[in-house]
């Protein structure tokens, strides 16, 4: 029934591999089909979502060599950076480590993730260097001027999460939401893309390894191991890729009421190399729980599941313009984590390619143009609508899409884990 890595790997090679994605394996369960699940060789599952561990390596040059001797403080776009690991400056080079969550000096609400993306937008980002005689030089640089440029999850890939709620009297600012919590169980948060997830259908880890070639934000990198903080219940990735290679829709910036996030996407084959990962695979929304998390104390107060906010839910917002009345001050251009709503005096506009799908903007336009089913989450006898989401399952399904048609075609070589990662 279950067939070796090599065995799948010889039957993508002769064109012989049934390759679907996690999304497709769910509906056919969902269906009722169960047999022809066991026929299935690799299953392609994805995640997009808010992804804290996130940092950038660059090593670039930015002066005549021998201009200065060390930079004591670096920024990009004024988001700092770390300067190191290896001290070339006297080369008129910068080694910088960038973190996605850190904060620009210059423009408020744009941080790390705001700034990967820029780059791979192909957009000039500026570069001011304090050198460590006090002299101070800049210059403006795109990606395709940094030889080296890669992005690295530390903590990324998590088996799903959590759902937030704020039982307590006061708004509280939390990474969790974007416009400040509000009081009394009046709405929830949440993250994780449930049943297409990767860890999901390998929980084991038992074909995902040291080595497995995935798709990070677009382009082809690797799993490193666990991610922080990973363990048996919870376990996460960490991994890498270049960013040379990278499709801005895939990440980017996401503004919090706490400050700037990181967003990310993974894309990861899972070859069905076993019976328990073919059971995990087959799981649903439905039997995939959703602890109910108290925002301020991190502790569970309930359980749901990914069936409360995924089944039934619209995966995309749609808006209407002729709905928008023109506010004064349009609330959604405010929260919007995307930026991706613009108000120009008169009528808001949208932009879809840059929109996350969130949802917030449904609860807060004044006018009701935005539209969307988001679910809710259930705590004793109270129903608590959804109000944001931290991961845009819309775009993870394009990109498990992405990958089976790469794998299928043969542009996308599985790899056989160097190493098993202790789960
Ligand atoms: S809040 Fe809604 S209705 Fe008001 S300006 Fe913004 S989009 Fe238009
Ligand atoms: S769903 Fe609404 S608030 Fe969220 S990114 Fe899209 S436009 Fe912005």
């Amino acid at each position: 029934m279950v067939r070796s890595f090599l065995e799948i790997a010889r039957r993508i090679e002769r064109k012989e591999a049934v390759v679907m994605t996690a999304q497709e394996i769910c509906d056919l369960v969902e269906g009722g089909e169960r047999a022809k699940l066991e026929d299935v060789d690799v299953v392609t599952t994805a995640t997009r979502a808010v992804m804290s561990g996130t940092y950038a390596l660059f090593s670039f040059p930015v002066a005549k060599p021998h201009s200065f001797v060390r930079a004591r403080n670096v920024w990009l776009n004024g988001v700092p950076a770390y300067v190191g690991p290896c001290p070339n400056e006297n080369l008129g080079i910068l080694d910088l480590m960038v973190f996605g969550i850190a904060r620009s000096r210059r423009y408020p609400g744009y941080g790390g993730g705001h700034l990967f993306r820029d780059l791979v937008e192909g957009k000039e980002v500026h570069v001011e260097v304090e050198a460590d005689d006090c002299r101070t030089l800049s210059r403006d640089v795109t990606l395709t001027e940094m030889p080296h440029a890669r992005l690295f999850g530390s903590r990324h890939a998590f088996k799903n999460y959590a759902a937030f709620v704020n039982p307590g009297a006061d708004p509280v600012s939390t990474i969790f939401h974007v416009s400040g919590f509000s009081p009394r169980l009046s709405g929830a948060t949440f993250s994780g893309c449930g049943q297409i997830n990767p860890l999901k259908s390998d929980p084991l880890l038992e074909a995902v390894g040291i080595g497995t070639r995935i798709l990070l934000n677009g382009a082809e990198g690797f799993v490193i191991g666990a991610g922080t903080r990973s363990c048996p219940e919870k376990p996460n990735l960490s991994g890498f890729a270049d960013m040379h290679h990278m499709t801005p829709e895939y990440m980017g910036g996401f503004l919090t009421s706490a400050g700037p996030e990181c967003i990310c996407s993974w894309a990861v084959p899972i070859p069905v190399i076993s019976k328990t990962i073919l059971d995990h695979i087959a799981r649903l929304d439905r039997e995939i729980p959703l602890p109910v998390m108290d925002v301020i104390t991190r502790q569970p107060m309930g359980e749901a599941s990914y069936g409360d906010v995924w089944d039934g839910a619209d995966l995309n917002v749609e808006f209407y313009p002729d709905r928008c009345i023109g506010c004064a001050g349009c609330r959604v251009e405010e929260v919007c984590p995307l930026g991706a709503v613009s108000f120009d005096g008169d009528k808001a506009r949208w932009d879809a390619r840059r929109c996350f799908h969130c949802g917030i903007c449904v609860s807060e336009c004044a006018g009701n143009a935005f539209r969307c089913n988001m679910g809710s989450v259930r705590l004793g006898s109270c129903s608590i609508p959804v109000v944001l989401r931290q991961s845009d399952r819309l775009r993870a399904i394009r990109l498990a899409k992405d990958l089976k048609n790469r794998i299928l075609d043969g542009t996308f070589r599985i790899s056989d884990p160097v190493e098993r990662i202790a789960p």
